[in-house]
């Protein structure tokens, strides 16, 4: 049984105060709060556990290995990987974004073509940029409509024989839409592209299932699922992983060095050069065992219904704007209010104790097509209330009345 007041309880931090306030935290898209069964998976490692892993005979540096081991396990089996070693620990999305683009340098020639969408985070764009610029390949872009969806014909235009990447993010960050990656994943195979999935957004509200996707590499962030910051992971089909060359040269990537010639490590230690944020790793496994006892689905009917109450309430507001009106969408809303800047209702909200998102949400190519300079982002997640949510509408209408 979901109930609300119950989880509630699990985050410490949702009983604070800010400005005198009690908090309402609205910025999800951008971090989550961390439930105190993370916590103290977090005090309990450091009190019981802390080893450098890999590499010691010494108990503790072995019981440090387990653990971690054991949390790459709970990664696998969350997106449901063929192998454990299809999953590498990265520090976040940009990193496992990083990783990818830096590796096909190798593979690409001049002719070659990646695929990008309108609706992407500067995380997903910059990399390819830079990869374009080393390789001589071209960057296209699918466009999108008023709704914030992604036109699917105009992405079939763009597919050929050049194409050779298609990056996509699962959820967008800065307006909510749910894009359709099953038919992204499945036109580029027919032409023979790979595909990778920029999960972060998408991996607190949706379990994706990598298999049944098809996808040639998927990307997510432990902090945007309750988990901490500075660790992420990236699933790679197993023929990718061993066609891509390392990342970063150093200790734990290498089977035998000489000054000759060094020969790498198997997967997944190839791709986890230097010390890794142990720590992280294995409390990334406890978020999942967290969210996974509340269950996804539990999880996405109760957004939903703050995602429609909200939507309704705001949108009662004369003069506001919804940006992202697609009828797949996560728990984002994100709003302007006509004649006033985003920041400035931001600012009024936080005397309000109410924590949003504003500006460009590191999505600025959205921003250029709505031709606005950024919007308010209120994202919801599974702790939040309805109560906070009158709380929001009621800080917006004082910030209107303040403002206009
Ligand atoms: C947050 C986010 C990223 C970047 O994640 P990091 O954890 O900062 O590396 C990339 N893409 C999307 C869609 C995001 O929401």
């Amino acid at each position: 049984m979901f109930n609300v007041e119950t989880i509630r309880q699990d985050f410490p931090i949702l009983s604070r105060k800010v400005n005198g306030k009690p908090l309402v935290y609205f910025d999800n898209a951008a971090t989550s709060q961390t439930p105190k069964q993370v916590i103290k998976a977090i005090v309990d490692y450091y009190s019981n556990y802390n080893a450098n892993i890999h590499r010691g005979v010494h108990t503790l540096s072995q019981e440090a290995t387990d653990l971690y081991e054991q949390a790459r396990q709970k990664i696998q089996s969350h997106f449901n990987a063929k192998f454990s070693h299809e999953i590498i620990f990265t520090s976040g999305t940009t990193h496992g974004i990083n990783l990818v683009a830096n590796g096909f340098s190798s593979l690409l020639k001049k002719a070659d073509e990646i695929i990008v969408s309108a609706l992407e985070h500067h995380s997903n764009i910059v990399p390819w940029q830079m990869l374009c610029e080393r390789t001589g390949a071209t960057l296209k872009v699918i466009p999108m409509n008023e709704d914030g969806e992604l036109i699917m014909t105009d992405y079939d235009k763009l597919l050929s024989k050049h194409t050779k990447l298609v990056f996509v993010n699962h959820v967008s960050n800065a307006l909510g839409t749910v894009n359709p990656i099953e038919y992204i994943i499945e036109k580029a195979h027919q032409f023979g592209a790979a595909v990778l999935i920029d999960g972060a957004q998408s991996s607190p509200h949706i379990k994706p299932d990598v298999q049944k996707l098809d996808v040639d590499f998927y990307v997510a962030s432990a902090h945007k699922m309750c988990g901490p910051t500075g660790v992420g992971m990236l699933y790679g089909k197993e023929e990718w992983l061993k066609k891509l060359p390392p990342y970063q040269g150093g200790g734990e990537m290498i089977a035998e060095v000489t000054f000759e010639k060094t020969s790498y490590a198997d997967l997944p230690h190839k791709f986890e050069a230097g010390t890794p944020n142990i720590a992280g790793g294995i409390t990334f496994g406890a978020a999942l065992d967290y969210m996974n006892a509340i269950g996804f689905e539990n999880i996405a009917t109760y957004e939903h219904e703050l995602l429609s109450y909200a939507t309704e309430q705001l949108s009662a507001i004369k003069g506001l704007k919804i940006y992202g009106t697609s009828a797949q969408k996560t728990s984002v809303i994100s709003f302007n209010l006509k004649g006033i800047h985003p920041y400035d209702v931001g600012t009024i909200l936080d005397k309000l104790g109410i924590a949003v998102r504003t500006g460009h949400h590191c999505a600025q190519p959205i921003m250029d097509f709505y031709k606005i300079p950024g919007t308010v982002r209120a994202s919801l997640a599974f702790y939040n209330t309805k109560a906070e949510i009158d709380a929001l509408v009621e800080g917006v209408k004082k910030a209107k009345m303040m403002l206009s």
